[in-house]
């Protein structure tokens, strides 16, 4: 059998991994266009910031790694064109311009996702630069050197961090964004005023309402921003304004989304029973909604990519589905979502209702107590959790998790007001912050009793 990869960063590593141990007869062969296989984009910022000094540490895995399974490697090779009915494959060597014919049985797609670049005029000036791949990282890194005026423009996760990394460095940071607030798909708007807050008392310029519409350079090197709002002297840019599903290889050949996102069923097969698809490439299965879903993230990936090669011959295990769970540490802060926010059940026109809480994260005899808000959101008429976020100086976000695998299981708000938890106090209060928002849910609907299983 034949088995053909294109990308090997998170899923297309995972699935090589595990198809080199499962499939040993098999002759698996790797087209990846980049010289490196699994770069950590997570911990872009903190190499941008200084905080990882040994950039080895981003790396997982390698392409010898790889070819030690019995995996032939082509790095350095892009993959231009697929026949889906010929099961071919046209690829050009990046280093010696060589064209490549290769044929497959089984395709695992995994060629994930790039930045967002919006067509605006001057962009394709000196330093306005995108942050996704190590390539990216090095040059981010080298051109901030001599840069004090940085401008990043989305204010989404990545944007945040690198906003951090650049303040913590001694830059004067602006942060431009569209959108009314910060972290917007992430956090509702009680979460990201306390970070926004945060930014502007360490003096991060926030130009949220505020699109780019113009860049202009000196010597052909970024020095201005122009957005509808005002005009910025800048000497570095760096946009992060999403991602967008590197798909074009397969338009029109397999089922997709609007944005190219590839669709797959649970057991990440495409509508072309011979390929698989993996990772940023792909829609996810939301489990909120129960629908397709972009949720670009490096867990799915890993999941996905694993899940692709564990059903390649026969449907062995599915998907459970996500719910988009993430966490993020910005300056004091630790914050975590999974689900649905109000911000994102309004934009899909789903009816939802909210319970916020706030406590002290461990009791008040203890030498510090930090405040925890966490705001579950229900379906009104099942009472299922659809959603959760959480914000504290102290890290809670594992807690986060647990509200993520009470999504998925189903759960209701009534059932999570009596939920076993461990109380030490160290670390949490008798009542966990998790059960109150389940009992403040009660207390607003006093005839709503748990369930007795
Ligand atoms: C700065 C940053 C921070 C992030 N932080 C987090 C985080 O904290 N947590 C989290 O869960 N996720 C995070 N993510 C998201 C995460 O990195 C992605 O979800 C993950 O990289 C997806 O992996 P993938 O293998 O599906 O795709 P990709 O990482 O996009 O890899 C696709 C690979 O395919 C190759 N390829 C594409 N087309 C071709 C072709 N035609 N021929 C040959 N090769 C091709 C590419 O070179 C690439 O190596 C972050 C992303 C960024 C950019």
């Amino acid at each position: 059998m034949k088995i053909a990869v294109i990308g090997s960063t998170h899923a297309g590593t995972a699935a090589v991994t595990n198809m080199a141990k499962l499939y040993p007869e098999a002759d698996i062969t790797v087209y990846e266009r980049n010289d490196n296989v699994s770069f950590l984009s997570c911990g872009l910022a903190l190499y941008v910031g200084g905080v990882v000094h040994d950039p080895q540490g981003l790396f997982y895995s390698s392409p010898e790694e790889l070819q030690n399974l019995g995996v032939t490697m082509k790095m350095q090779h892009d993959v231009e064109n697929i026949d889906t009915v010929r099961r071919t494959i046209e690829a050009t060597n990046l280093v010696t311009g060589e064209k490549i014919y290769d044929t497959y049985d089984k395709l695992v797609m995994t060629t994930g996702s790039w930045p967002v670049t919006p067509p605006i005029e001057g962009i394709g000036l000196d330093n306005i630069l995108l942050a996704k791949n190590y390539h990216q990282a090095n040059t981010i890194i080298e051109r901030a050197k001599d840069a004090q005026k940085v401008t990043v423009v989305g204010a989404g996760y990545i944007g945040v961090e690198l906003v951090e990394a650049f303040e913590k460095a001694g830059k004067d940071v602006r942060l431009i964004d569209g959108a009314d607030r910060i972290l917007n798909k992430y956090l509702d708007e009680e979460f990201t005023t306390m970070v926004e807050d945060d930014f502007e008392s360490r003096g991060i310029e926030l130009a949220m309402n505020e699109t780019v519409q113009r860049f202009e350079g000196t010597n052909g090197t970024v020095s201005t921003v122009t957005t509808n709002n005002g005009k910025y002297e800048t000497d570095l840019v760096i946009l992060c304004v999403g991602f967008r599903p590197n798909t074009d290889l397969l338009k029109g050949k397999v089922n997709m989304l609007d944005n190219g996102a590839i669709k797959v069923n649970e057991y990440m097969q495409t509508s072309d029973p011979d390929i698989f698809a993996a990772g940023d490439c792909c829609a996810v299965s939301y489990n909120p909604t129960r629908g397709h879903m972009y949720i670009p993230l490096a867990t799915n990936a890993v999941r996905m990519g694993t899940l692709a090669a564990r059903n390649l011959i026969e449907p062995t295990m599915k998907h459970v589905g996500t719910q988009g769970t993430s966490g993020l540490h910005i300056f004091d802060f630790n914050m975590a979502s999974t689900g649905l926010t109000e911000t994102s059940a309004q934009l899909l026109d789903i009816h939802v209702k909210s319970f916020t809480t706030k406590d002290k994260h461990r009791p008040g005899f203890m030498p510090t107590a930090e405040e925890v808000m966490l705001k579950v959101t229900i379906n009104p008429d099942t009472r299922r959790i659809l959603g959760a976020q959480v914000i504290s100086k102290a890290d809670v976000t594992q807690s986060i998790n647990t509200m993520s695998v009470c999504i998925q299981t189903g759960m209701t708000i009534d059932e999570l007001a009596y939920t076993d938890f461990f109380f030490q106090p160290h670390f949490n209060q008798p009542w966990n912050f998790l059960n109150k928002a389940g009992l403040e849910a009660q207390s607003q609907e006093p005839k709503r009793m748990p369930e007795l299983v």
